[in-house]
């Protein structure tokens, strides 16, 4: 027999700016966590945020963060996002354009990876408030790569985007 795999704390960042947005983010986190491997640890609020570096004139994201146990590897977890954004539709033409759905892995425990198919801690994260300032809301006492999520959040440049946090966190276990 062989030995259970261990369960790792990752966060998992998704967005959305096309369609349904509140929608979408919430059905991607039931189906994110609908599975055995993988068990909702904590959910952050919903923050609306400029849409930054792709075509003008696109719609605000909505972009959450949420932190999950699991026993999926992660290129497995990787799979398993893509999946979800794919059963949601997920369009996109351009770089950085609009999308249904976006989900990126932040951090997988404590791995760190170059590997460009999957790079850990994600390593545009530590730069951008539509990530880091969900997360601090979620987890005041976060680290990213040893540093605070919090003050990460205060000094990235799109902090002054981040438009409106919703007051009611989406339902999660306890
Ligand atoms: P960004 O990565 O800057 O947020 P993006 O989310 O728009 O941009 P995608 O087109 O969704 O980029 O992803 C491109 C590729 O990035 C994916 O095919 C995936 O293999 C790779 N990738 C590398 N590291 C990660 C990660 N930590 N999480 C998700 N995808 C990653
Ligand atoms: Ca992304
Ligand atoms: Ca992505």
């Amino acid at each position: 027999m062989s030995a259970p795999r261990p369960q790792v704390r990752a966060i998992l960042a998704l967005g959305s700016n096309l369609g349904e947005r509140e929608g979408t983010l919430q059905s991607a986190v039931a189906d994110l966590v609908d599975r055995p491997e993988v068990r909702l640890h904590n959910v952050s609020p919903v923050v609306a945020t400029k849409a930054i570096g792709g075509p003008l004139g696109q719609p605000d994201f909505l972009n959450m963060v949420i932190a999950i146990d699991t026993t999926l590897e992660p290129l497995e977890l990787l799979a398993h996002c893509q999946a979800v954004e794919l059963s949601h539709h997920r369009t996109r033409e351009v770089r950085w354009g609009a999308r249904t759905l976006d989900i990126d892995i932040i951090s997988y425990g404590s791995v760190t990876s170059e590997d460009p198919v999957l790079t850990l801690p994600h390593p545009r994260a530590a730069l951008r408030a539509f990530v880091l300032y969900p997360w601090s809301l979620m987890d005041p006492q976060a680290t990213l790569a040893g540093a605070s999520v919090a003050e990460l959040a205060g000094a990235a440049d799109d902090m002054a985007g981040i438009a409106h946090v919703q007051d009611v966190p989406l339902e999660q276990d306890s």
